[in-house]
């Protein structure tokens, strides 16, 4: 049974409406083009300025789909224009956290549209804490169905009209396997227990690797028959078929083939920003590993790296390479 405080807390703010949250830009042919690029979509309607001009509209529209994409806060979180809301309207999301319903799944979003959307045309959008079900029980834990509706809308001097509507509903429920709360609620979780690395899966193809690395070792698999090395290990070899292998230790020296820098979004337990890196060893084959002591405006293609091993929550040993002088 849930607690009767946080249920009156919890219908005091259903219906509840929040303010404003403005688009960066106006509807524009560049995000459009890139959008529909991103997702596949060739429809001239979109992406021909000329095939549009022919048709009912006069000139491009946006793909319906791409309403909250306008109204999006890009990179960084919350960051929204100037004159948005500071309101939060997952308020109520908090509330049910302090009462011991931390986890959250998302279970639908419903887009609807009122009319297409045109080149120039400026979006907000307000949220309205729909509705929040009773307490259920499904196979996940026990917990309430929350339904937020965004309602977007373009500026006009003749009034605000009203675009399309964004439905998104969430289960924020207690874990079937987690003890009940106390009466009060629980305190925020310390900083100190903080999630750990996952475990990587460990098979007989690939146990050597995860044991060299506790050793300080960097092992790549070789095929006993034509000498090739593989990297990730496989079974089989790609050359001649052969199921014998062996390893040899790598010397540790590479080149940063490829990168990326992971930004957004910041899941723990990593730092970030987090570069990753594709190297390729001296020995001609290429791995996925962390790079360490580098910032992003260091990392160049090709430049020379080394091993060095580290290990994470007392239980993890991971390759990760180093610039060195060349
Ligand atoms: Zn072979």
């Amino acid at each position: 049974m849930a607690d009767p405080q946080l249920l009156s807390n919890v219908r005091a703010l259903v219906g509840r409406q929040y303010g404003r949250v403005y688009a960066w830009d106006e509807v524009n042919a560049p995000m459009i083009r890139q959008w529909c690029e991103t997702m596949g979509v060739d429809n001239p309607m979109y992406i021909d300025p000329a095939f549009a001009q022919a048709t009912r509209h006069e000139g491009l529209i946006a793909p319906p789909a791409m309403l909250q994409v306008w109204t999006m806060e890009g990179l960084h979180a919350n960051n929204y224009p100037p004159g948005s809301t500071d309101e939060n309207p997952y308020e109520v999301l908090k509330e049910m956290e302090a009462y011991g319903y931390a986890s959250t799944v998302a279970v639908n979003s419903e887009l609807s549209f009122t009319r297409p959307l045109r080149l120039g045309e400026k979006l907000y959008y307000t949220t309205r804490l729909d509705s929040v079900g009773e307490e259920k029980t499904t196979a996940l834990g026990t917990g309430f169905f929350v339904t937020l509706v965004m309602s977007h809308f373009v500026e006009q001097a003749s009034g605000d009209e009203p675009v399309g509507e964004l439905l998104f509903r969430v289960f924020k429920f207690r874990p079937a396997n987690a003890q009940p709360q106390p009466e009060a609620p629980a305190p925020v979780e310390s900083a100190t227990a903080g999630p750990k690395r996952a475990l990587p899966g460990i098979s007989d193809d690939t146990r050597f690797f995860w044991e060299g690395c506790d050793k300080g070792q960097l092992l790549i698999q070789r095929c006993c028959a034509c000498q090739t090395l593989r990297h990730p290990p496989a079974p089989v070899c790609i050359e001649c078929h052969s199921f014998d292998w062996d390893t040899v230790q790598a010397s540790g020296r590479a080149r940063l083939y490829s990168f990326v820098v992971m930004h957004y979004p910041e899941v723990p337990p990593f730092d970030y920003p987090n570069p990753i890196g594709l190297v390729e060893l001296q020995e001609g084959v290429r791995m996925i590993a962390g790079l360490a002591g580098v910032e992003r405006e260091q990392l160049q293609i090709g430049q020379p790296l080394q091993v060095e091993f580290q290990t994470f929550d007392e239980r993890l040993t991971l390759p990760l390479f180093r610039p060195v002088e060349a």
